[in-house]
């Protein structure tokens, strides 16, 4: 079952996306080499407090920090430790979610950390703008497919892979809730979007080959030829005509 936000909901969605947005600028401006990825998260779960929210992520299936944070070729849910450190040239992928009188905000982004290598950057740019490109379609009357035609075919024309075991996701007083929005598909396929949809669109894209796996720590998942992966996700609110997004302080 979709759930559909009325203005109110929708206005509470709006508070826990900017928290969750805010947090990323605070993790984003942390970045630097010699820091662990431990100190990041909390500082991220400090922020989020201040703010009256909760990390949507502690706890979440058992999931044991505040934000995920996965390095290099560690696509999505990397488990912040004091062991892992940011090297100079290291891309990290910060994934963090809060929640907000019971609404709950979800956005990633991929950093560089110092000087990193132009395909690095071109991999990080690629992800970005393939979420823009799944913006044109993330309106009523289109469809999930649409979305993820989008996604691939930019990514594909770049020269990169998308991620296909791991997929974007309803979003509001759940974490994840229907319909699922996978980074492929077909167009005009898949659940239709109505208006007060909350969704989170979250393109995983691999420098190499697509197939990833989950490392034994149970949680990180890492692409399996050890090429890099970038990660971008915002939540956006489906109306009529351009959607909202829920999660970016930026623009
Ligand atoms: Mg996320
Ligand atoms: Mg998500």
């Amino acid at each position: 079952m979709f759930v559909i936000k009325n203005s109110e909901q929708l206005a509470l969605m709006r508070r826990a996306g900017r928290i969750t947005a805010e947090a990323l600028l605070v993790a984003r401006d942390a970045i630097r080499p010699g820091i662990s990825t431990k100190e990041i998260d909390a500082k991220i779960h400090r922020f989020i407090e201040k703010c009256g929210a909760v990390p949507s992520f502690l706890g979440y299936g058992g999931f044991p920090a505040s934000a995920c944070i996965s390095v290099n070729q560690e696509v999505i849910h990397g488990i912040p430790s004091e062991r892992v450190i940011l090297n100079e040239g290291d891309i990290v992928k910060i994934d963090v979610g809060a929640r907000f009188r019971g609404y709950n905000g979800d956005s990633a982004r991929t950093f560089p950390v110092g000087k990193v290598s132009d395909e690095a950057l071109r991999l990080i740019s690629v992800t970005e703008r393939s979420f823009w490109e799944a913006m044109k379609f993330a309106k009523a009357g289109f469809r999930v497919g649409d979305i993820g035609f989008a996604v691939e075919n930019f990514v594909i024309s770049n020269g990169f892979s998308v991620v296909r075991d791991y997929v974007g996701h309803g979003v509001g007083k759940e974490l994840h809730e229907e319909p699922e929005i996978p980074n492929f598909g077909r167009a005009g396929r898949g659940a239709r979007l109505y208006s007060g949809m909350t969704l989170a669109i979250e393109p995983m894209v691999n420098a190499g080959t697509h197939e990833v796996k989950v490392r034994g720590d149970g949680w990180t998942v890492v692409t399996l030829d050890g090429k890099l992966s970038a990660h971008y996700e915002n939540s956006v609110a489906v109306t009529e005509s351009d959607p909202i997004v829920l999660t970016d302080v930026e623009k």
